[in-house]
């Protein structure tokens, strides 16, 4: 089986963390690794982004990354990229033709990727796979960040009326999209996200604070992109509001170091009066140094106004580290309330500092968690994904 995959601005070769990169990027990277083990030959499309990257890259036998010119081969913010999609298209057909390539399916990923999937569903008469990742329409309704274009919610409508499956990684997900879509009936398949379970797993704490340079404090864990989606603000607000907010670490991991411009003014303020706890930004960390901060933290927390399935949360708790987490998304398939974390129905400092108040000062409650935490991570390997993604496939080409 031959897939073309589609991620205009995800390429599977960019660090996670920055603005622009994140859990998509990884999503891609560890399924079609697992797809090509299983036989499934892939071409990741994506736009050129660093002059100096090659236009073909073999990842491993029948695994390639291919970048394509649009608008330049320089990285571009994901707001330029809309009006770039027809050259995308147009540089992606010309590579088709003159390799004389063929492709029994399209997978496309996001939404501006997803309009260059449906296109080429046309032109190939093949069926079009889709994963959104992230909608407009419920970003809009979560009411952080700037506004979503109507144009980006009319376009994922178009899509999801066309596409023949679209992939959801959360019942969740499923059920916003069928409440503010029009979902054709049997398309959507909630197939949730993975992690790699070899990599994040328990080690001892003390040795990966050492790693770290860390030392006896109580550490609270933030991993994310620097985006207000991600509520940020919250968990230094509630970090500040501890009983003992000076033997506190917020670590951040994800953005570019120091304290992202995207945060309010308030949780930075320095001057605000009594104890505060220590803040350290460590900017975007190599995906295979995470597992060091996760076991290095007592609990993560992941207070996000919108997540579609919540990759960070799942890496935590495969780590056997406790996550208190916003009630949002996929995040209520993954974090089991009271058994491996806490799930936090408002997006509001105080109820945070309650559930991690309870967690830091109670080393059993802790420890219970933390076991529990690593046990229910078992069903979510990425061969797990792989395979159901893979029947996906043989569903729609009839393989
Ligand atoms: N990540 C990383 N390094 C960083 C920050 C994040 O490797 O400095 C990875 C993290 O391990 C996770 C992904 O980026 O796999 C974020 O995924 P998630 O689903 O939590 O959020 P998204 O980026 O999709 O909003």
């Amino acid at each position: 089986m031959r897939v073309a995959v589609i991620s205009v601005h995800g390429c599977p070769l960019l660090q996670p963390g920055s603005r622009e990169a994140g859990g998509m990027n990884v999503y891609l990277a560890a399924l079609s690794q697992e797809l090509a083990q299983r036989g499934v030959e892939l071409d990741i499309f994506t736009r050129w982004h660093a002059p100096e990257d090659p236009q073909v890259l073999d990842l491993r036998p029948g695994l390639r990354v291919i970048h394509l010119e649009a608008g330049g081969r320089s990285a571009r913010p994901k707001e330029d990229l809309y009006r770039l999609l027809p050259e995308f298209l147009r540089s992606l057909m010309v590579f088709q033709r003159a390799q004389r390539l063929s492709y029994d399916l399209v997978h496309s990923h996001y939404w501006l990727s997803g309009w260059v999937g449906g296109v080429l569903r046309r032109q190939w008469g093949v069926p079009h796979a889709v994963m959104f990742h992230t909608l407009g329409a419920v970003k809009n309704q979560m009411r952080a960040g700037e506004r979503e274009p109507e144009r980006r919610i009319r376009m994922e409508q178009r899509i999801i009326a066309r596409a023949d499956a679209v992939v959801v990684a959360s019942s969740q997900e499923e059920h916003q999209m069928t409440r503010l879509y029009q979902v054709p009936p049997g398309r959507v398949h909630v197939i949730p996200g993975g992690v790699d379970l070899d990599l994040f797993r328990p080690m001892d704490q003390r040795l990966a604070r050492r790693e770290l340079g860390l030392n006896g404090e109580k550490i609270l864990l933030f991993v994310g992109r620097p985006d207000p989606l991600k509520g940020l603000d919250i968990l230094l607000t509630a970090a500040a509001q501890l009983e003992h907010p000076a033997g506190v670490r917020v670590l951040v991991v994800g953005g570019q170091g120091g304290a992202p411009a995207e945060l309010p003014e308030a949780p930075r303020d320095a001057a605000a009066p009594g104890p505060q706890p220590t803040v350290s930004y460590h900017g975007s960390v190599a995906h295979q140094m995470l597992p060091y901060f996760y076991n290095a933290a007592d609990v993560c927390v992941v207070p996000s106004y919108y997540e579609s399935f919540g990759m960070v949360a799942v890496e935590a708790m495969a780590c056997g580290t406790p996550v208190v987490a916003a009630r949002v998304g996929g995040l209520q398939s993954t974090v089991r309330d009271g058994e491996t974390g806490f799930l936090i129905p408002w997006h509001c400092p105080e109820p945070y500092a309650e559930r991690l108040e309870l967690l830091l000062g109670n080393d059993a409650l802790r420890t219970s968690q933390s076991i529990a935490a690593r046990a229910a991570m078992q069903p979510f390997g990425w061969a797990t994904v792989a395979e159901q993604v893979l029947g996906v496939y043989r569903e729609l080409t009839g393989a």
